[in-house]
């Protein structure tokens, strides 16, 4: 059975790329065969695993052809990567998909569609949404199992949970009544600081109750930032690494979930 995971936050900025692709690195090394969707236009994982921007099938043409009704090979989007995960790749061209949305049928559950059409492939599919709650986004989330929410701990952030979370309630209630909640992942920390340590527990309390937080949080690090312009994840980077460990045991509390 495949799960699909939507690694979403209107945020920009909180790690949700890096944490896509390692996360997704992470579950190919636990023997999991695993596919990376990129739903941002800003097509970051795209380029963060060294494909190029003007990649010639995406995202995009997929969508196009759910949209259109038009017969099509759903795998010929997908790149493979040397560290064995599948790409569906993006770029700016899926701008313009917010708009084509709008006036489609269904317009909800265009992406699911797809990945339906992917799914007996995959023990995972994970999709980097871009940072809005736009008419992606919204099918990103109508299309997961789940949605696994990077947040950086610093002192607004439980404040900006609030929208998202109202978001991803009203996806459950319209579209997706299976949605659940995957989990809040502490990145970018830097928890010997103590102000880290004190946002960290304030969103614990506001939201602690309700959903999981991963006991495994992402440190801050050099390593990981220089990761995207080699187009790796952080284990082919230095596999010894704090940031590499992370990532493996947040893809084991990941599997264990499920
Ligand atoms: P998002 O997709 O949410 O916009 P990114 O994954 O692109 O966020 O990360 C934003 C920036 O922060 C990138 O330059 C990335 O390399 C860097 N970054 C991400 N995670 C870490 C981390 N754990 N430590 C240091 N830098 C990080
Ligand atoms: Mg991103």
């Amino acid at each position: 059975m495949c799960r699909v995971i939507a690694v979403a936050n209107q945020k920009g900025g909180v790690s949700k790329t890096t944490t896509s692709i390692n996360l997704g690195v992470g579950l190919v090394k636990l023997g999991k065969k695993v596919a990376l969707v990129d739903a941002d236009p800003q097509g970051h994982l795209t380029m963060g695993l060294g494909f190029p921007k003007n990649v010639r099938v995406t995202l995009k043409n997929m969508m196009e052809n759910i949209i259109m009704g038009i017969e099509f090979d759903p795998k010929e989007a997908i790149l493979s990567h040397k560290e064995g995960v599948d790409v569906i790749p993006a770029n700016k061209l899926l701008t313009g998909m917010d708009m084509s949305l709008l006036t489609a049928e269904d317009r909800e559950k265009v992406l699911r569609e797809y990945l339906e059409l992917l799914e007996d492939d995959y023990d995972y599919i994970i999709i980097d949404c871009m940072p809005s709650l736009g008419m992606l986004t919204i099918n990103a989330l109508s299309a997961a199992d789940s949605v696994l929410i990077p947040v950086q701990p610093q002192y607004y952030a439980a404040d900006g949970l609030t929208e998202l979370l109202k978001v991803v309630k009203g996806i459950k209630h319209r579209f997706n009544p299976e949605l659940e909640i995957e989990g809040i992942l502490f990145t970018m920390d830097s928890s010997r600081y103590n102000n880290s340590k004190r946002n960290k527990q304030a969103v614990k309390a506001a939201y602690g109750a309700e959903m999981r937080i991963f006991e495994q949080s992402i440190p801050r690090s050099e390593a990981i930032a220089e990761t995207a312009s080699e187009g790796i994840s952080i284990f082919a980077y230095d596999n010894r690494s704090k940031g590499a460990k992370s990532y493996a045991e947040l893809a084991q509390e990941v599997v264990n979930h499920a």
